[in-house]
């Protein structure tokens, strides 16, 4: 089969052997899969909706696991440039209660830590160098999806056009349009996370750097998660976390254009909290709230193996955010790509032995995020916390 775009009428890369393989979705783990392909010799053509890598604020910092995270990017040959751009004393965690007080620090010593920090914008520009210009294209947004009845798939974009593939995998996230081809399974609402920021932190808000200090603090009780981070560029991330239904962030009419009202709110839901935690919301830049729903899939979704689609990343296997879903895209694109290289010609066999190890290691990977999503919001959360960190 021909990759045919049915609006100009062209077919796609030519001179190609083999299954023709589209990635939808350019985040952590389409990227990986991407980058994994080429080194294995095995062309594909990714999709990304956003115009581009700056597209959007970066969002936060995130830990890489040894055997996941830095695994993929030793595969890509990116270790030296992660180790010159991440940030091991982002390690540092403190676990603070209502009033203040520290009940636990992990704190390794210089060297002894094994998941170094790294800013997400970072991580992605890393993995973006490992994928062909030729591989990405940007601004092409999937609005749809469609079997074809010999086998492969339809993809049909927002401006109207179409192109037919033999391979598809859903890279496209928590929310993924390929998803419901192969399981009706939806994520579940777990609770709300108001994240803002306090930009230029060292230089603007003195007291509020040393407080968070060189890595992380998370202040825990009434059901609330306070934490904050600091990210490589001298940004402090602050985020809420709240056990809610789905309908709360509607309800309670935050709003980046009433931002004195907007910090009134947050003060009323953290009434009898330390003045030195609550002045963290004191210290935000104006207008910088988002507000988002966290979601999570099914612990232990799975479905029957089909020859021509497979999920990765947030698309297969949603969890809540505690560590674990970037580290795991980015292990499933490695397996996914060495899987598609192995069985040359049979991207079904591919497919099943990949889905086969992703389903089994990341069921109990949820398992786990799944409860220390419950523990974080518990009402004995810090103490809790400080127990497993401290
Ligand atoms: C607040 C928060 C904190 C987190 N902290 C951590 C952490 O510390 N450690 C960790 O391991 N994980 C963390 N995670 C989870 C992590 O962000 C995700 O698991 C990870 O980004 C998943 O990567 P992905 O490539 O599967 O999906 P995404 O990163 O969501 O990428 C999906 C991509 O697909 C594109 N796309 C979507 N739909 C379409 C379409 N129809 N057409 C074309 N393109 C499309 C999107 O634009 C996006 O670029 C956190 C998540 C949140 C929300």
């Amino acid at each position: 089969m021909s990759a045919i775009n049915r609006k100009t009428g062209q077919t796609g890369q030519t001179g190609q052997t083999g299954p023709r393989i589209v990635i939808v979705g350019g985040g952590i783990g389409g990227l990986v899969l991407a980058g994994m392909l080429h080194r294995h010799g095995v062309a594909a053509t990714l999709y990304e909706r956003d115009a581009g890598l700056d597209a959007h604020a970066p969002g936060g910092s995130l830990d890489l696991h040894p055997e996941s995270g830095q695994r993929a990017l030793d595969e890509l040959e990116l270790t030296a440039g992660f180790q010159a751009e991440a940030r091991p004393e982002g390690e540092d965690l403190r676990i603070l209660d209502r009033a203040g007080k520290l009940l636990g620090r992990r704190a390794p010593e210089p060297g002894d830590g094994t998941r170094p920090e790294i800013d997400r914008g970072s991580l992605r520009g890393l993995l973006l160098s490992k994928v062909p210009d030729c591989t990405i294209r940007w601004g092409r947004h999937v609005t749809g999806v469609e079997p074809l009845p010999a086998g492969g798939h339809r993809l049909t974009f927002a401006d109207g056009a179409q192109s037919d593939w033999d391979v598809l995998v859903g890279a496209d996230g928590g929310r993924s349009r390929v998803r419901p081809l192969l399981t009706g399974a939806r994520p579940v609402h777990l609770s709300a996370c108001l994240q803002l920021t306090i930009t230029e932190a060292d230089l603007r808000r003195p007291r509020i750097s040393r407080f968070v200090g060189p890595g992380s603090l998370m202040a825990l009780g009434d059901n609330l998660n306070l934490g904050a981070q600091r990210s490589g560029d001298g940004t402090i991330r602050v985020s809420v976390t709240v056990r809610t239904d789905d309908g709360w962030i509607g309800r309670q009419r935050f709003d980046n254009g009433d931002w004195t009202g907007t910090v009134a709110r947050l003060h009323d839901m953290f009434a009898g909290w330390d003045p030195e935690l609550t002045a963290l919301i004191d210290a935000c830049d104006p207008g910088s709230l988002i507000a988002r729903n966290i979601e999570a899939l099914p612990v232990g979704t799975r479905w029957s193996s089909h020859p021509d689609v497979t999920l990765l990343g947030d698309a297969a296997h949603l969890m809540p955010p505690v560590g674990e879903g970037a580290n795991q895209a980015m292990l499933d694109g490695v397996l996914l790509a060495r899987a598609i290289a192995e069985h040359a010609g049979d991207p079904g066999a591919a497919i099943a032995a990949y889905e086969t190890e992703m389903f089994e290691r990341t069921a109990e990977i949820g398992a786990g995020s799944a409860q220390m999503e419950q523990l974080g919001l518990a009402p004995d959360a810090a103490e809790r916390m400080a127990a497993i960190f401290g």
